[in-house]
C-alpha cells in the first residue's frame, strides 16, 4: 500500500519537475496533477506564489488583487496520447493606474485564447508544413484551434516585425474562391529576403492605398523600384505615392498575358474550323503553343514545325509571341524601344485582334516595360513568380474556409518571413 502511494506520487512530481524545466514562470507554480476521470487528458493546476501581485492586463503593471474567476483550462502541447491542462483561476485586480477592475495577464495566455502560447506556436509551426487540417487532425484538435495559433503567432509577427530599408517591391494580384475574387499582395524584393509585406482585400485603388498607410511615409519614401502588372489601379496609386521611385512592369505578366491572347486565337479558330468542316489540325496543339519553344521536346518539336506550316491565325498569332521573346535579350532601353516599337507595328497590322490589344497596350505601357532595361534588369519579377505559386500553393494548404481572414492569416505565416513569440523551451 505504502509502495503504490510513493510511486504514486514520484510520478506527479516527475510531471511538475519537467514542467518546471520547459514551462517556468516567475510568480506562478505548478501545483497539483492529476488524470481526468475518462483518462484521456492530465490537468496540472497551477497557483500564484505567495506574495506575488498580478499584472494588470491593461498597463501591465503589478496591481492590488480584487477578486478570482473560476478556473479556466488552457490547452498545453499534448504528451504521450494525453491532452495537457492547465488549470488556473485567473484573478482581477483593481488598477488605480487603469481606474478599473481588470482581469489579470498571464505569461503563459494570450487574450481569451483556449491555447496557451506555446501550444499555438507549436500548432502554427506544424501548419505551415501541413495543411490546417492535416494539422488538426494529426494533433486531434479542431481547425478553429489552428485558425486560433496561426493567428496568435501571425498576429505577434507583425506586431514585431522590422520593415527596415526597402529598396524594391512587388505588387501582385491573386485569385480566390472560384476566381471571383482577388487580393493584392505587395512583396519586399531583396536579395536572399524576398517576403510577403502586405496582402490587401480586392484589387481596388482603395485597398492598394491600406498598404502605403500600413507601410508609413518613412518607409514609402525609400522605396526605389517598383515592379507590378498592367492593373491599371496599382499604375495609377504608384504614379501618385512614389513619383521617384522607377516604376517597372513585370515582365512575367506580359508573358503571361501574350499566352492568354494566343490561346483565345486558337481556341477561336479551332471553333471556327470545326464549324466549317475543316481537318483539326490545331487539335491537342495548346501546349505546344503556350510552351516556350526551347522547352520542347523532340517529338513536340516535330508536331510544331508541322503545324507552322499551316496558314493560319493561330500560326501567326503564335510567330508574334515568339518574336517578341528577343525583347528580353537587350541591354540598352534606346535599343529595346526601337525593338518595341517595331513589333507593335508589325502585330498591328496583323489582323487578329486579341494580339493586336496586347500591342496596343504595350505601346500604352512603353515607358514603364523600357524601365525595366532602366533598371539594368536587376530586378527579376522570377522572384514575384516565385512567390505568387507559393501564394496559390498556401491557399490550397490553408482551405477549409475560404474566407478573405483564413487566406490574408495563412499567407503572412507562410510567407511573410515574420518573427516568433518568444518561447520558454523549444517544444519541437
Ligand atoms: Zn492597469
Amino acid at each position: 500500500m505504502v509502495e503504490v502511494f510513493a510511486s504514486a506520487r514520484f510520478r506527479a512530481m516527475e510531471l511538475i519537475t519537467i514542467l518546471n524545466r520547459c514551462h517556468r514562470f516567475r510568480g506562478f507554480v505548478y501545483h497539483h496533477d492529476r488524470f481526468t476521470t475518462d483518462n484521456k487528458s492530465i490537468e496540472i493546476s497551477v497557483r500564484p506564489r505567495k506574495g506575488s501581485a498580478a499584472i494588470c492586463s491593461r498597463c501591465h503593471q503589478p496591481a492590488p488583487g480584487y477578486d478570482q474567476l473560476p478556473e479556466r483550462r488552457f490547452e498545453f502541447i499534448p504528451l504521450w496520447g494525453f491532452f495537457v491542462f492547465l488549470l488556473y483561476a485567473m484573478r482581477r485586480v483593481d488598477c488605480r493606474r487603469c481606474g478599473a477592475v481588470v482581469v489579470e495577464e498571464v505569461p503563459w495566455a494570450d487574450g481569451k485564447r483556449t491555447l496557451t502560447k506555446a501550444y499555438m506556436l507549436f500548432l502554427a509551426r506544424w501548419a505551415r508544413r501541413l495543411s490546417w487540417k492535416e494539422t488538426a487532425q494529426a494533433f486531434r484538435t479542431s481547425w478553429e484551434k489552428v485558425f486560433d495559433a496561426v493567428e496568435h503567432v501571425v498576429t505577434w509577427g507583425l506586431e514585431h516585425r522590422t520593415l527596415g530599408q526597402i529598396d524594391a517591391i512587388g505588387v501582385d494580384e491573386i485569385q480566390y474562391a472560384k476566381g471571383h475574387k482577388y487580393l493584392t499582395l505587395v512583396y519586399h524584393i531583396d536579395i536572399g529576403v524576398t517576403r510577403l509585406l502586405w496582402v490587401g482585400k480586392e484589387r481596388t485603388i482603395e485597398s492598394f492605398q491600406g498598404f502605403f498607410t500600413a507601410m508609413g511615409q518613412q518607409v514609402i519614401s525609400n522605396i526605389a523600384f517598383i515592379c507590378s502588372d498592367m492593373w491599371e489601379p496599382y499604375l495609377k496609386l504608384i504614379r501618385e505615392k512614389c513619383s521617384e521611385a522607377l516604376h517597372i512592369l513585370d515582365r512575367f505578366h506580359i508573358v503571361a498575358k501574350m499566352n492568354k491572347a494566343l490561346d483565345e486565337v486558337r481556341a477561336d479558330e479551332t471553333r471556327r474550323m470545326k464549324h466549317e468542316g475543316r481537318a483539326p489540325v490545331l487539335r491537342k496543339s495548346r501546349w505546344l503553343l503556350l510552351r516556350r519553344s526551347d522547352h520542347l521536346r523532340d517529338e513536340q518539336h516535330f508536331r510544331l514545325r508541322d503545324l507552322l506550316r499551316y496558314n493560319l491565325k493561330t500560326v501567326r498569332a503564335y510567330l508574334l509571341k515568339e518574336a517578341f521573346q528577343q525583347l528580353w535579350d537587350y541591354n540598352s532601353p534606346i535599343w529595346a524601344g526601337k525593338f518595341l516599337d517595331e513589333w507593335c507595328r508589325q502585330t498591328m497590322r496583323s489582323r487578329i485582334e486579341p494580339m493586336k490589344k496586347i500591342a496596343h497596350s504595350l505601346r500604352q505601357h512603353r515607358e514603364l516595360i523600357l524601365n525595366y532595361f532602366r533598371a539594368q534588369k536587376l530586378i527579376s519579377s522570377g522572384v514575384v513568380e516565385g512567390l505568387n505559386n507559393k501564394a496559390k500553393v498556401t491557399m490550397g494548404k490553408s482551405y477549409g474556409f475560404r474566407t478573405y481572414r483564413v487566406l490574408e492569416l495563412a499567407l503572412y505565416h507562410s510567407l511573410g518571413k515574420l518573427p516568433e513569440p518568444e518561447s520558454t523551451h523549444d517544444f519541437f
